[in-house]
């Protein structure tokens, strides 16, 4: 007999991705949908979850479980109580939907807490009790491991580290508050950088470009444009200080940065270890800066792998 697998999946706010992963936390095949949350996404969703569990069957493999990270605030029995970039989830009591319809134990948490869970069991962070994840992308997301648990507030709060400020009376974020370290340093807040640059007359690549966004920054910037460079340096200010506060604040050795923005790691680190180095309390180490291993697929595995547990991802 096959042993089980898990369907994990990373509910994002432009694609859905799935996967079916063992309990050794191997992938066995995957699937990608666009959210295009506007249209229909409920039922969409569950056909999506079919047609996997679907595949399942045709390659002899039994599905056991179901694991979904949901990018926003779920409470405790998997009800999503807040999700800004997937309106459609709002209120949604989404592990009772999906155990009702597919009659299978089901895990629903917050999408970053799944890639926390990921990286701890077979990525970056399997040999570390404690670290801290900072998800890079069109938001800045955060996840703590702390004593290899992942850390979760008392009210089903999350590690909302983008919207720690940076800069009192800095740009407006788009939950309300002003200087927000999201407001800088996710992919929106790049493209924000470029454009005051230009507003300032600083004229890069870009500059005349309509539509610009946060990869084609990246792009720019690889590439040895001033402007986009800038804006990187900018944002890994940011990060070092909120970083080397929290360090000062819990004493971790590594950070592991994930989403589609950890792949710029090499563009912010020189700002970044320069404030976080110069903002710690001193004689405390620079902590270690890793890209996640699992790339785009630890919010599926770790999904998964929190599914085959009765208390949440790890
Ligand atoms: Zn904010």
């Amino acid at each position: 007999m096959t042993p089980p697998v898990a369907l994990g999946i990373d509910l994002g706010g432009t694609n859905c991705r799935g996967g079916l992963v063992d309990g050794d936390g191997h992938l066995r095949l995957r699937a990608e949908m666009s959210t295009d949350a506007s249209n229909n996404f409920l039922p969409r969703f569950e056909s999506f979850c079919y047609q996997l569990i679907n595949q399942a069957g045709a390659a002899d493999l039994a599905v056991s479980h179901i694991g979904v990270g949901v990018p926003g605030v779920v409470d405790g029995h998997g009800r999503v109580l807040n999700a800004p970039n997937l309106p459609a989830l709002h209120g949604v009591e989404l592990a009772h939907l999906l155990r009702e319809r597919f009659g299978l134990p089901v895990q629903v948490g917050n999408d970053v807490d799944a890639i926390t869970a990921g990286e701890a069991r077979c990525g970056a962070g399997r040999h570390s009790a404690d670290f801290l994840v900072i998800a890079l992308g069109t938001g800045v997301g955060g996840g703590l491991l702390l004593q290899r648990r992942v850390w979760r507030g008392p009210v089903a709060s999350t590690v909302e580290i983008g919207h720690v400020i940076v800069e009192p009376d800095g740009r407006l974020c788009g939950c309300g508050h002003r200087g927000c370290l999201e407001a800088y340093a996710s992919g929106p807040g790049l493209v924000h950088s470029v454009e005051l640059a230009g507003l300032r007359g600083e004229i890069g690549c870009l500059s005349l470009s309509a539509g610009i966004t946060g990869p084609m920054v990246a792009s720019a910037a690889q590439h040895g444009d001033v402007v986009a460079r800038v804006a990187f340096a900018e944002a890994g200010r940011h990060l070092g200080t909120v970083i080397a506060g929290v360090i000062n604040l819990l004493g971790l050795k590594t950070v592991i940065f994930a989403g589609s923005g950890a792949t710029n790691l090499d563009l912010l680190r020189p700002t970044l270890e320069h404030t976080c180095r110069d903002a710690l309390f001193p004689g405390t180490p620079l902590p270690e800066l890793v890209a996640a291993e699992l790339g785009a697929d630890a919010g599926i595995i770790g999904a998964a792998l929190g599914a085959f547990g009765d208390d949440g991802f790890l």
